[in-house]
């Protein structure tokens, strides 16, 4: 009709084409794990604003908590007053989420305002001024986190001089890795397992560790080393898990050498994994990060962000160095507080670890019928790694992007990620058995589609 045509034409004319969409509809209401478009379509969505529905969409509770909140105070700045009463609740809310260890926060608008602030206290309060980040990275778009962001070309390509001091150290990619021929396994280590669990990591890697060492030994000096920045699964980078070993063997290097340890929880924190953040997984030694970087889940799609760190780290930041006109919005703070009950209530850290099984396992199964060289992930952050047609070793470029737009022709919401051709899941926490089921029969449909 004339009203969606025009509807096009200004989208065409008017919005920054440097923004990329992978479907081309105009929502107009959702609710739960669906999104209703203005052509009356109705989607299934397991991409939920890449993962920052933690709660899915328009949740009843959150709803009612910023209409509540809206009516007595829209916003109070932070560098004005003391504190609202919102942020008070939120405080109580993270203090009982969060490591013991971490006493500090500071809460911004957005994933990338809290890594370039994360970066801020790491050189301010350590003096020292290089930042080790990984390949496969995403920490944002902002100068300092796009300097920390390796995944893609793109996010950075064109836009020099970016921060200095950045060392990007190799990450494990388990299933394409150099060395995978010296693994005990051998060729069966990095293909999907039928019967066994897709969220096992497949063995530990320890070349990346090595070159981090060498690193720190050649190029950049533990003195002129002021933190190590990482996801606990890289997201944008292809959900990637690292290998048992290598988040505690992070630490340890850390510990040694006076490195603070930046973990960035942005896509997988807030119940994702079926944890609360995505480090607590790691198996043995617990790790805790110097620095966690939150922001999505948080406030169920409400922009919001922060960080929390230890005790002294803001030891030597004056007033002032830290702040912002929306930090810490109480606003914000009263959606992250609702958000945080309902996925108390609603047990959704066991939803999301039940739900990530089922859709695994439902991948595993059609890898029997369709080139799915891995799946991997964990919780509700899970990815299948598509190979090639006739069993070639390298999938052809844009194989994933064309399943995605199959998929979307059926009204499933899916996305891609990193690199090479990754299939990428991160429905709402709340997403239901019936809704993994649909998804993963769309999917079938959308495989058949591309592949045969
Ligand atoms: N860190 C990670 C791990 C992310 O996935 C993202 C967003 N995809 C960011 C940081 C940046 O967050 P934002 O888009 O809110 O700036």
């Amino acid at each position: 009709d004339s009203g969606a045509t025009s509807a096009a034409s200004v989208i065409r004319r008017h919005l920054s084409p440097a923004v990329a969409n992978t479907s081309d509809f105009i929502a107009e209401r959702a609710s739960g794990s669906y999104i209703y478009s203005t052509d009356g379509q109705k989607h299934l969505d397991m991409v939920a604003s890449l993962g920052a529905l933690s709660t899915g969409h328009c949740h009843p509770k959150v709803v009612n908590a910023i209409q509540k909140q809206a009516a007595s105070l829209i916003h109070s700045q932070q560098n004005i007053f003391a504190a609202t009463t919102p942020l008070v609740g939120l405080l109580d809310r993270m203090m009982e989420i969060t490591a013991p260890s971490l006493t500090r926060f500071f809460f911004a608008n957005s994933g990338s305002e809290a890594v370039d602030n994360a970066i801020k206290i790491a050189r301010g309060h350590t003096k020292r001024q290089n930042i080790i980040c990984f390949e496969n990275s995403f920490h944002g778009r902002t100068y300092g986190a796009m300097a920390v962001t390796t995944c893609k070309t793109y996010y950075r390509q064109g836009f020099a001089p970016l921060m200095p001091q950045v060392v990007v150290a190799p990450y494990p990619y388990c299933l394409h890795c150099k060395v995978r021929e010296a693994h005990p396994d051998g060729d069966s280590w990095y293909k999907v397992q039928p019967n066994g669990n897709p969220y096992e990591a497949r063995g530990c890697c320890n070349a990346p560790i090595d070159a981090l060492k060498w690193i720190l030994k050649q190029q950049s000096a533990p003195s002129d080393t002021a933190a190590i920045i990482i996801e606990p699964i890289m997201g944008e980078g292809g959900v990637l898990v690292p290998p048992p070993g290598f988040l505690p063997a992070l630490r340890q290097i850390c510990n040694e050498h006076g490195i603070l340890l930046i973990i960035d929880e942005v896509q997988v924190g807030v119940g994702r994994t079926g944890e609360w953040w995505g480090h607590q997984h790691v198996s043995g030694t617990a790790i805790e990060p110097d620095i966690m970087i939150f922001a999505k889940g948080i406030a169920s799609g409400f922009p919001f962000a922060g960080l929390a760190t230890r005790e002294h780290l803001f030891e030597g930041l004056s007033p002032g160095t830290m702040g912002g006109t929306y930090g810490a919005g109480p606003l914000a703070c009263a959606t992250a507080c609702a958000t945080l009950d309902v996925i108390k209530e609603e047990k959704l850290l066991d939803n999301a670890t039940a739900r990530g099984r089922q859709l695994a396992s439902g991948l595993v199964e059609l890898a029997e019928r369709y080139p799915i060289l891995d799946v991997r992930g964990r919780g509700l952050i899970c990815a299948a790694e598509l190979g090639s047609r006739g069993g070639a070793a390298s999938a052809e470029p844009g194989i994933a992007a064309a399943v995605t737009k199959a998929a979307g022709r059926r009204n499933l919401l899916l996305c891609t990620a990193g690199a090479r051709e990754v299939l990428r899941f991160l429905p709402p926490l709340t997403v239901s058995e019936g809704e993994i089921d649909k998804a993963l029969h769309i999917l079938g449909e959308s495989l058949e589609e591309v592949f045969n």
